[in-house]
């Protein structure tokens, strides 16, 4: 097993996440299997507890762990699904520990940061780094593996001395460290500073690992004084400091990072042969030049909760992003708070947010939970059905739309979800009977499970191939109330797709609308540039004109 370990330096949000995925990219195109860990150095055990406002999405693996979104750019980058303990935390790790002393496994011994925690991690790595993760039935040839944060940080500290001890227990020939740092300009001369990655690569060498590739984080290409300064001061080859400046998208950057020889740089590091030929390498290509040159565009409006942080839908973009490159458009995304939609708020972007609305050329309503905005979601919803406007709404999404029916087609009032009103005369979504009231941590509907199409021809199932069900990733509470549920379907909204009892509504779809669909899972974490999400690709397609 070969390693492939990424850290960064002088601040977060690099791009390490899109760095490390890039890297794979070329190893797999390099005919490798791969697979990656992503280390988060906090004391939560997973993400499910951490708000996306403020840390990014929470991207949710098959087998229900709920964990950081790097993990989600791993998927799509590599093809790959991972599991819950391909992220590892502080809080996992020292749990494991605790448990182990608790059991008497440390027979009596001291248990210490080193060598207890620094053994748990490397012990965690080779564990999860021989298992296989791209369905082929073997494992992977190499592992890439990102620590998150900055070097330095006191909270990354067992982990980099785990990192470090780890090239002697593998071999150091089997080891290729990459550090990215961030190469500012200053000056009215617009010069490429370089302090600051030489501070932080003097720093990593303190902590006792040489990086072997440096990838420079700049807004233009980085100037070749400013590699050979950087090769000199940092202890790399200069044909190892790589420029990762701006580029027009996204995959152009293991485009960008091939040109610069970075695959090659890998491979002499860590011994294996380049073929001459890489398809896949030319098919990244392809997507990438498509990509900038697509002219049309299609505006689609999401109506949610904003902060500002585009990251807190991160998998919902990229769906939209991968059905719009199917369909040969732009994507254009409108961002609606979804409280200025409400008829009942006094907001002074009231119109003008819902003239944003009526101009898209669809809506979609993500996941979300907490009361906030959803009077103004049920609103766009009702413009959506009540307009022959393509609507896609995910996980809150398809309750939303279940609400927005019960009340103005069944008439049901005040309808809603026991989430928003406990006391509701017409529940029309309900808490699921077995989920904990009292612990938040992974207590949710979590992960993949099995939807059966119960109706043999509708929209939905045209868009997943006429499969006779659909395997998709949950993360939910509540659920259509299953007392409703005949009222609902004679009216026209129909649940075409239930899990295995028939009880629980997945998948809705209404009759004699162009595109009005709704997801209890989400489709999204499963979309891929060259397979996009089929409800997203149905909304996208729906959106500009073409048939189902
Ligand atoms: N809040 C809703 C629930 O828990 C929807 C969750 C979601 O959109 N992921 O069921």
């Amino acid at each position: 097993m070969k390693y492939v370990i990424v850290t960064g330096g002088v601040l977060s949000g690099l791009g390490k996440g899109i760095t490390a995925s890039s890297i794979g990219v070329l190893l797999k195109s390099a005919g490798l299997r791969l697979t990656s860990i992503k280390i988060d150095p906090y004391l939560n055990c997973d993400a499910g507890t951490m708000s996306p406002f403020e840390h990014g999405e929470v991207f949710v693996l098959d087998d229900g762990g709920e964990v950081d979104l790097d993990l989600g750019n791993y998927e799509r980058f590599l093809d790959v699904a991972l599991t819950r303990e391909n992220n590892i935390t502080t809080g996992k790790v020292y749990g494991n520990v605790i448990e182990k002393e608790r059991r008497g496994d440390y027979l009596g011994k001291t248990v210490q940061v080193v060598p207890h925690i620094t053994n748990e991690i490397q012990d965690w790595i080779e564990r999860v780094a021989n298992v296989c993760s791209d369905g082929s039935g073997e494992i992977a040839d190499v592992c890439v593996i990102e620590l998150g944060g900055t070097v330095g940080d006191i909270e990354s500290a067992p982990f980099v001395e785990a990192l470090r001890q780890f090239q002697f227990r593998v071999g150091k020939e089997n080891v290729c460290f990459v550090h990215v740092s961030l190469v500012p300009v200053m000056g009215p001369v617009g010069e490429q500073k370089t302090k600051p990655t030489q501070h932080t690569v003097k720093e990593l060498r303190g902590l006792g690992i040489i990086p072997d590739i440096l990838v420079c984080r700049s807004e233009k290409p980085l100037e070749e004084e400013t590699r050979a300064k950087l090769a000199a001061f940092c202890h790399v080859a200069e044909d190892a400091v790589v420029s990762a400046h701006d580029v027009s998208n996204l995959y152009q950057i293991p485009i960008s990072l091939y040109e610069q020889s970075v695959l090659r740089k890998v491979s002499d590091q860590l011994g294996f042969t380049v073929p001459n030929s890489m398809p896949l390498l030319e098919d990244w290509r392809v997507m990438a030049d498509k990509v900038d040159n697509l002219e049309k565009e299609v505006r689609i409006a999401m109506v949610g909760k904003y902060t500002g942080l585009s990251d807190s839908y991160l998998s919902v973009i990229k769906a939209l992003q991968h059905s719009a490159f199917s369909v040969n458009r732009k994507l254009e995304i409108d961002w609606i708070e979804s409280t200025e939609l409400d008829p009942t708020e006094d907001s002074e972007n009231h119109d003008d947010a819902w003239k944003i609305v009526k101009a898209a050329d669809g809506i979609l309503v993500p996941g979300g939970f907490g009361i906030r905005g959803i009077e103004g979601k049920i609103a766009a919803a009702h413009y959506a059905r009540t307009n022959n406007v393509p609507y896609l709404g995910v996980c809150l999404g398809l309750q939303i739309a279940t609400i927005e029916f019960c009340r103005n087609v069944l008439g049901l009032e005040g309808a809603n979800s026991t989430e928003f009103d406990e006391n509701t005369p017409n529940p029309a979504v309900v808490f699921m009977p077995e989920i904990s009231k009292t612990h938040m941590g992974g207590t949710m509907r979590l992960g993949t499970k099995p939807t059966p199409f119960l109706v043999d021809d509708c929209k939905i199932r045209r868009l997943y191939g006429g499969a006779d069900h659909v395997d998709e990733r949950h993360r939910h509470r509540y659920e259509v109330n299953p007392e409703l549920i005949e009222q609902i379907e004679a009216a026209g909204l129909v649940y075409v797709g239930k899990d295995e009892t028939g009880q629980r509504c997945e998948i809705m779809e209404l009759e004699g609308h162009p595109y009005y669909v709704g997801t209890q899972y989400h489709p999204e974490f499963k979309s891929r540039p060259n397979r996009p999400s089929p409800p997203f690709l149905g909304l996208l397609m729906a959106a500009v004109g073409q048939k189902i």
